[in-house]
């Protein structure tokens, strides 16, 4: 195992340049982008990472209070620092970090203990492995189990370099429990300089992980920028292109999709009348009611204008025009807009896909039963028959007539 030697000096240098680096570039990213939580403390325990070493590389021309003690609290203090953030960035609990932070004064107790009182570099060598194998190990576990969405590959890169990195402490802390004292650290055998290597390895994994997640964050919330309509939030024609096919194979095989077409009655009056800002406003409230009447597994567009699409995949037509009517109703209800009571209605053209009926010919149906709730005299949902014989158009709800 000992004729292959390892420089510890250049490991070590190679170190401290590399968290040094790091370090400063996370601290400038999060300085000039949006704030991203545990960002900032993650680039301060790489920095710990690295000064943790370089004070150690004083040891002879200092004292062993700041070349043992000090720099093995400040190498420890950074494996924490990792954990918490890790924690905030990845939404995971507080509490993983607990354990650790009990275990820190206890670890430095120990430092004192085995370089003042009973001098043992074995002994040091264990109490930092066992350390740095359980903060490692925690923040891998918790880096998995977060909560937060980001790029499955990349928080399995992180937590698996971690693990690994935390398994090879645990053999190293075990192996020298079983080897005799290490009386000069520098030619102290191949494991202890495989450790700086591995640690250049976790500083470089970790840093491209975290940086490989933040992007795909990014490119997450581009795409979902894209695909939304900046006034009401509610999916647009581009987002509708993207997910109809999905849908239209899914509905094929279940058989079933209904959709309904609203329109909001005499909106260009509210425009004339109160301002386009309050137009807006009343398309954002109408926007929000639909938001919060339809489920999940609805799909809402904006379609263009004041005209509102909504998709119910495997849903039949008796379903859609419970919904319609529901909308219907909260809508009428939910009048005052900017502390002005407008009279606030939509109509609605319900459909149901036939067999072998085509998404457009589906859409022409919701928006002719569209129209005729709104010739019907507006604040009407209006069905299209299920069958091709009834050519006529079935009105479902009554209209309210609230408005002229
Ligand atoms: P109807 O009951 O027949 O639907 O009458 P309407 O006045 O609502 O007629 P229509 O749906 O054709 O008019 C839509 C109006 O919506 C015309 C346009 O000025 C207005 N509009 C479209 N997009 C926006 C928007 O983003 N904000 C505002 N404030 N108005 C919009
Ligand atoms: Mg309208």
């Amino acid at each position: 195992m000992d004729s292959f030697t390892l420089d510890i000096r250049t490991l070590n240098f190679i170190i401290i340049l590399f968290s040094c680096i790091y370090s400063a570039g996370f601290l400038l990213y999060q300085r000039s982008q949006k704030k991203i939580s545990g960002l900032g403390l993650f680039a301060l325990s790489l920095l710990f990472i690295g000064i943790g070493p370089l004070v150690l590389s004083f040891r002879g021309t200092t004292s062993n209070w700041l070349s043992i003690i000090i720099a093995n609290a400040i190498i420890m203090l950074g494996f924490q620092l990792v954990l918490h953030s890790l924690c905030l960035f990845r939404k995971s609990s507080l509490k993983y970090t607990y354990f650790t932070y009990a275990c820190y004064p206890l670890s430095i107790s120990l430092f004192y203990y085995y370089s003042h009182i009973v001098p043992s570099i074995k002994a040091r060598v264990i109490v930092i492995s066992v350390f740095v194998a359980i903060s490692t190990i925690i923040t891998a576990i918790a880096t998995l189990n977060g909560k937060q969405k980001d790029l499955k590959i990349a928080v399995w890169m992180m937590s698996s370099s971690l693990f690994l990195y935390g398994t090879f402490m645990v053999f190293r802390a075990t192996w020298s429990a079983l080897s005799e004292e290490i009386h000069n650290f520098m030619y102290a055998g191949l494991l202890h300089q495989l450790t700086f290597l591995f640690s250049i390895l976790l500083v470089v994994a970790m840093s491209f992980s975290m940086l490989w997640m933040i992007n795909a964050r990014l490119v997450r919330s581009i795409r979902e920028v894209s695909r939304r309509d900046p006034l009401t939030q509610l999916y647009n024609r581009h987002a509708l292109e993207r997910v109809l096919p999905r849908i239209l194979v899914e509905s094929h095989k279940a058989m079933s999709l209904s959709i309904i077409m609203t329109d909001i009655d005499n909106f260009k009056s509210i425009n004339d009348k109160h301002g386009h800002l309050v137009g807006d406003k009343a398309l954002i409230r109408v926007a929000k009611v639909i938001n919060t009447v339809t489920r999940p597994c609805h799909f809402v567009f904006r379609f263009g204008g004041d005209e509102i699409l909504i998709i119910l995949p495997n849903s039949h037509l008796e379903e859609a025009n419970i919904l319609a009517e529901s909308l219907r109703k909260s809508i009428f209800t939910c009048g005052l807009v900017d502390n002005i009571e407008l009279p606030l209605t939509s109509s609605f053209g319900v459909a149901s896909l036939r067999d072998g009926e085509s998404w457009e010919s589906l859409v022409s149906r919701a928006d002719q039963a569209l129209y005729h709730a709104k010739e019907l005299g507006r604040n009407t949902v209006v069905t299209s028959p299920q069958h091709m014989e009834p050519r006529k158009i079935h009105q479902v709800a009554p209209c309210d007539k609230a408005i002229s």
